[in-house]
């Protein structure tokens, strides 16, 4: 019997490949780059399964270009704003994401951002490498203190209930919004329930982890800056167009927040002009789940949905199970 063919859209980890190959025809891109429309749409044609990137647009099109064939679309990512669940839905083709595997890099990247605005870790980095840093003094490069403090929490699912968390160490109080309350979370944390507005008017940091959806498109923009304290801090590791980019580039310039952290922007790999030369924003190139071992055990967890709906099972992390009765 022949085997499956599967295209894996960019280098992921070796031993994830290895995996996949030991039962399928596995082409990797070879390029260190994403594949352009008219590559994607070629190279993905006759395959069986696809593993995707957030960067592949996966809609009908690619759909219609991979064949009747294709029996699922794996994104590597837990997020699947790229995918049109409805298109695979009606073409009977399983698409799967990856959680899970990835909330603590995530995590720790919301926080690894959080403490370097508050504590001006790159700004200091900055300086110190242009010979500017002439000794310890009083009021040099004063932040706001992290410990104590309120962490509001926008979208506590998986990762934002993994950063609330966190916060335990740091004696802060949390609060958090979601679709709707979390009475587990609440237990375990000490977290407190308020609608956005009201947690956008008393946290001091802001960390979202909101999935990007028509209605979390431009969460957080000129209104919601305004309520803010001057003193917040927002950090975005959820998606770029959570946030209106030019509205937070003017509430940063303005002193109306007092710092930002982000991992994500609206026009990947653009980033917003305004913000590469503020001072109070760390930028990070989308590096939330970039982990050795978290990359790897994405690959695994995506490997293992194709191979699981390649033997014609629904795979594990499957976000239309419906497909199957479309087949
Ligand atoms: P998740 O478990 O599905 O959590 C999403 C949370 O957002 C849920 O609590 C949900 O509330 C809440 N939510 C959804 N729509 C909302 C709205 N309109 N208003 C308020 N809350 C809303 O997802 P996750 O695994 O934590 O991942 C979150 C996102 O992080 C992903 O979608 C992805 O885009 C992003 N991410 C980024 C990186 C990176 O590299 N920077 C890495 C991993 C993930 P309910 O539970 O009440 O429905």
């Amino acid at each position: 019997m022949s085997r499956h063919s599967v295209l894996i859209t960019r280098m992921i980890p070796e031993k994830a490949v290895a995996y996949l190959k030991e039962q399928c025809d596995v082409e990797v891109n070879p390029h260190d780059r994403p594949l352009t429309k008219d590559e994607l749409l070629a190279s993905a044609k006759g395959r069986h399964a696809v593993m995707t990137m957030l960067t592949d647009p996966v809609n009908a099109e690619l759909m219609d270009a991979v064949g009747p064939q294709c029996k699922i679309i794996a994104n590597y990512a837990v997020g699947f704003n790229n995918m049109d669940i409805a298109a695979a839905t009606e073409r009977g083709i399983f698409l799967s994401n990856t959680p899970d595997v990835l909330t603590d890099a995530t995590a720790d990247m919301a926080w690894a951002l959080m403490l370097a605005v508050a504590r001006r870790v790159a700004e200091g980095d900055k300086v110190t490498r242009a010979g500017q840093f002439v000794g310890w003094s009083p009021l040099y490069m004063l932040g706001p203190e992290v410990s104590g403090k309120t962490l509001g929490i926008v979208g506590a699912g998986r990762i934002g209930q993994a950063t609330a968390k966190r916060a335990i160490g740091f004696n802060m109080k949390v609060v958090y919004t979601a679709n709707s309350p979390k009475p587990d979370f609440e237990k375990a944390t000490g977290a407190a329930y308020l609608p956005l507005d009201d947690l956008l008017r008393t946290a001091d940091f802001i960390s979202l982890h909101v999935p990007l959806t028509p209605k979390t498109k431009y969460l957080i923009s000129e209104r919601e800056f305004g309520i803010m304290k001057k003193t917040a801090i927002l950090v975005n590791t959820a998606r770029g167009p959570v946030v209106d980019e030019k509205a937070l580039a003017k509430a940063l310039q303005t002193g109306q927040i007092w710092g930002a952290g982000l991992d994500v922007y609206e026009r990947e790999p653009i980033v917003e002009d305004a913000l590469l030369g503020l001072h109070n924003a760390v930028l990070a190139p989308h590096l939330g789940s970039a982990t050795f071992e978290t990359r790897e055990n994405m690959g695994f967890m995506a490997a293992n949905n194709i191979l699981k709906a390649l033997g014609g099972e629904v795979p594990p992390q499957c976000l239309n199970p419906e497909a199957a009765g479309k087949r």
